[in-house]
């Protein structure tokens, strides 16, 4: 069993009733949740799935998480937005951002 990387205490257990609410949409997915923290880790290939059932119910999912890895490049991580989120928000390569740290979470804003 996998030890949850949020609060390293509890196990990730397997579990198929992980509520994700997108807009008033209910979606039930598979996934893990930690037996300490309750942190839910939906599957990825589900999260996909619900994203784009999302999609066509015109609403981008600001609830569910991403789990996406950082490339490198020219000695910096490098993180990509979704395009999804690029065409929604209008970014561009113009698009001032701000970063800031909230506990362990790094907020994203779009100017
Ligand atoms: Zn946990």
């Amino acid at each position: 069993m996998r030890k949850c990387p949020i609060c390293n205490k509890g196990n990730l257990e397997n579990v198929s009733d992980i509520t994700l609410e997108i807009e008033g949409y209910i979606f039930i997915v598979k996934g893990e949740r930690c037996t300490s923290c309750n942190e839910e880790f939906p599957h990825q290939e589900e999260a996909q799935r619900t994203i784009s059932v999302a999609r066509r119910l015109g609403v981008w999912p600001e609830s569910l998480k991403l789990y996406r890895h950082l490339s490198k490049s020219g000695g910096g991580l490098v993180f990509r937005i979704p395009s999804d989120l690029e065409k929604q928000l209008k970014l561009s390569e113009k698009t001032e951002i701000a970063i800031s740290k909230v506990g362990n979470k790094i907020v994203i804003e779009a100017g």
